[in-house]
């Protein structure tokens, strides 16, 4: 099993970028959907391990809208497939690793997730879900 889910890339607007990835990638998004709990409309390229994930923000107290204003567009998370979730992150914690926001959550697809934050992850955003099975 391919052990990056997927990398997660802000966007202004999930319109003006989908055609770029669209082109690179050779093929529409296989999924779009937007994501209440984390303020965010996704839309994901390829099936299966190593997709590429558009986030835009639904509006201005969205996670993706302070960290386009802080940073601008561009890479914003790395998603890392677990084979069990709930052990993977007590294993993260162990190492100092904190969650944020706490606790494991539903995500984009339904999945649950878990985000390290970056500054107790070598400065990068780490998704964890759990492999499907
Ligand atoms: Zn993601």
């Amino acid at each position: 099993m391919p052990k990056i889910d997927h990398l997660g890339i802000a966007v202004n607007s999930l319109e003006a970028s989908i055609p770029l990835y669209a082109a690179l990638l050779g093929e529409n998004p296989t999924g779009r959907e937007e994501v209440p709990s984390e303020g965010v409309r996704v839309a994901f390229f390829g099936r299966g391990g190593g997709r590429v994930e558009l986030l835009e923000p639904t509006g201005d107290d969205s996670p993706i809208a302070a960290f386009l204003d802080r940073r601008g567009p561009g890479l914003h998370h790395v998603c890392l497939s677990v084979a069990d979730l709930d052990e993977a992150v007590s294993r993260a914690e162990e190492t100092g690793a904190t969650l944020v926001p706490p606790g494991i959550r539903s995500g984009a697809e339904g999945r649950r997730v878990a985000f390290l934050h970056p500054r107790t992850a070598g400065g990068v955003l780490i998704e964890l879900v759990e492999s499907e099975r």
